[in-house]
């Protein structure tokens, strides 16, 4: 019988470049700057978690988050990984100010549990969807760019393209048509990131439409404390509203819910940590919301756990996990799983993740 107590810890770099820097309505990922913590139990096996560290969306820091996960490597060591609950009801605690360092180290506790236990993160979180197909997302830039990417993602088999906007409205519209152009009936995501009143998104959304662009979802189209313009937004347009960044822990979702605020709500582990995601998850499915899985900049490591998460607990209406396609080489294997039009077949996968650094 391996031995599941947790013996050693190690927080390192996660550093890549990046085919086209990753652009928002409020900032940019030129490169991969995120860290990798890694438990291992005395037997040898070990469990791995990344931490994906988005400065311009939540402030945290590499150097913050690679401190924090010092912290709660000390606070595992000497644990028994079988006792993931308990390890992760004390993370939850200790790495509140810190959700990617929470999520990273959650990360880890799970991988390392199930790899112990011979069981797939899938099946550990109840093996409902075997397959999920992520979106693509077109970043902020001018309409020959977008026009560039979608047909080129198009091509290689992507069929949901998720368009960044909120920094030109007229630009916007140009993009939204040259994304329509490359990939004519291809469904179609709005991500604002926050940057709409919402008369602006009411606007540019009914523009949008008398275009004849209609997309499936409008993402965070207001400030993330903007609850009433939400609310508005949801009350006066065809498709589901949903929170990303107004949704960062379960009080937020739970007073969504109660506002009647959106229709749809963004799971991000790096937001909420798995626990709470899971709790977010189950809150959402309750009251009839519909469920976005997403991500930070995350290399394979981080979007096949949050595959595994969506997957294994079924319910999700939206994928949008595809930021390992922009990542040059992240260094990780692995990842035969994920193909390249960005399928994962989560049932490949024997036990953990199924992804570890190469180096
Ligand atoms: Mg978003």
């Amino acid at each position: 019988m391996k031995s599941t107590a947790i013996k050693k810890f190690s927080v390192t770099d996660l550093d890549a470049e990046l085919f086209t820097p990753f652009t928002i309505s409020t900032g940019s990922h030129k490169s991969l700057e995120n860290a990798v913590f890694t438990l291992e139990a005395a037997g040898g096996e070990k469990g791995y978690g990344e931490a994906a560290i988005a400065t311009h969306i939540t402030g945290e820091t590499r150097a913050g988050t690679v401190k924090s996960l010092r912290r709660a490597g000390e606070l595992l060591a000497g644990r028994d990984a079988a006792d993931y609950l308990g390890a992760m009801c004390l993370l939850e605690k200790t790495l509140d100010g810190n959700r990617a360092a929470l999520a990273a180290a959650e990360m880890a506790v799970l991988d390392l549990a199930t790899r112990l236990q011979g069981v797939s993160l899938w099946k550990f979180f109840g093996g409902r969807s075997p397959r999920l197909k992520t979106d693509v997302t077109v970043v902020i830039g001018g309409a020959d760019a977008a026009y560039d990417f979608t047909l080129k993602m198009r091509r290689r088999g992507f069929k949901i393209f998720k368009i960044k906007t909120g920094v030109d409205m007229d630009e916007d519209f140009r993009r939204l048509e040259a994304v329509r152009r490359a990939a004519p009936g291809c469904a179609v995501y709005l991500d604002a990131n926050c940057a709409y009143t919402a008369k602006e998104a009411e606007k540019f959304l009914k523009e949008l439409m008398r275009r004849g662009i209609r997309p499936e979802v409008v993402e965070q189209p207001v400030k993330k404390d903007d609850i009433d313009g939400l609310a508005y937004l949801s009350r006066r347009l065809p498709m589901p509203v949903c929170a990303d960044e107004s949704a960062y822990s379960l009080d937020d979702v739970f007073n969504l819910i109660r506002r009647n605020a959106v229709t749809a709500v963004n799971i991000k582990l790096t937001k909420l940590g798995f626990l709470r995601a899971r709790e977010v998850w189950a809150l959402a499915r309750a009251k009839g919301i519909k469920l976005m899985m997403g991500e930070m900049l995350e290399s394979e490591l981080a979007s096949c756990a949050a595959a595994h998460f969506a997957g294994g607990l079924g319910g999700f209406d939206f994928i949008d996990l595809d930021t390992p396609f922009f990542i040059k080489d992240s260094g990780m294997k692995g990842a035969s799983f994920l193909s390249s039009d960005g399928v994962y077949s989560l049932d490949k996968v024997r036990a953990g993740i199924g992804i570890r650094p190469a180096r």
